[in-house]
């Protein structure tokens, strides 16, 4: 049941490629390398990419006797992970739906996924705000554990977005944890200088304007992008980096 699990966190952007799925796995990686049991749902019906991202492409989730039962990640069952992407029959099919189809299909992932006892459910969704975000905001809301967060970028156009996801998320009752700033600055691996390819600190003013708590930064890293497709946590890969700090402060805050 969902009202069982610890904490449950949205995670939601205005735009799609600002790394909304890169901060959903790394988030869900982090918790479970700190040790907590944590569950993944990518509700992208349209363009799952948790399954790629994790490296479980080739998976295929099966129905148990208690409801859909996950794809794991590791033999101790500690990530579970539940995506269309396991039941399309070739990473190529494309999801061709209309609205009450959709809404139908969030509703068995929010209740039919058979997740055992959970500390984490880390929910990845499309970007913007469209029938998933609906469906999930109008099953999630009255559970007081479920908080959003917010990944933008730091242009103006990413952040102007990000605005109305957090009058959405006003509007639908759903509280918000924070913002993220994603591709804050490109940190040369030889100098360690930081240059601000767009501009900074977007995410953290709007974050004083909406008076709601800016969470961190991570810039621009190719190790971050290259751990895409492995499945693997930055804290435990690149333990000493800004983006692996940041997410293990992140967790510290839950
Ligand atoms: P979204 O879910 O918002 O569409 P993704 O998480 O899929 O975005 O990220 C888009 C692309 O950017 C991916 O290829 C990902 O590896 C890359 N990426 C995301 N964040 C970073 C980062 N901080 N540094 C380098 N590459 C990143």
């Amino acid at each position: 049941m969902l009202e069982d699990v610890k904490q449950i966190l949205l995670v939601l952007s205005g735009k799609g490629g600002v790394g909304k799925s890169t901060v959903s796995t790394q988030l869900a990686l982090t918790l479970k390398v700190r040790g907590y049991k944590v569950g993944l749902l990518d509700i992208d019906l349209c363009g799952p990419s948790v399954p790629y991202l994790l490296n479980l492409e080739s998976q295929s989730v099966h129905q148990g006797p208690d409801g859909w039962v996950p794809v794991y990640l590791d033999n101790e069952q500690r990530l579970g992970v539940m995506s269309i992407g396991f039941l399309l029959s070739s990473r190529n099919d494309a999801v061709v739906w209309r609205g009450p189809k959709k809404t139908s299909m969030i509703k068995q992932f929010l209740e039919d996924v058979y997740w055992q006892d959970l500390d984490y459910l880390i929910i990845d969704t499309p970007p913007g705000t469209s029938d998933e975000h609906i469906t999930v905001m109008e099953n999630l809301r009255h559970v007081p554990q479920c908080s959003a967060i917010l990944v933008t970028t730091p242009q103006a156009v990413a952040i102007e977005d990000v605005r109305k996801e957090i009058t959405f998320c006003k509007k639908t009752g759903i509280s918000i944890f924070g913002i993220i700033e994603n591709m804050s600055g490109y940190v040369c691996p030889e100098c360690s200088e930081c240059t601000n390819i767009f501009s900074s600190g977007g995410g953290k003013s709007l974050s004083e304007i909406a008076r709601v708590p800016f969470l961190g930064s991570i810039p621009i890293d190719p190790r971050v992008g290259m751990l895409a497709g492995q499945g693997k946590a930055a804290v435990s890969e690149l333990p000493n980096c800004t983006t692996s700090k940041m997410f293990d402060e992140l967790v510290r805050k839950l």
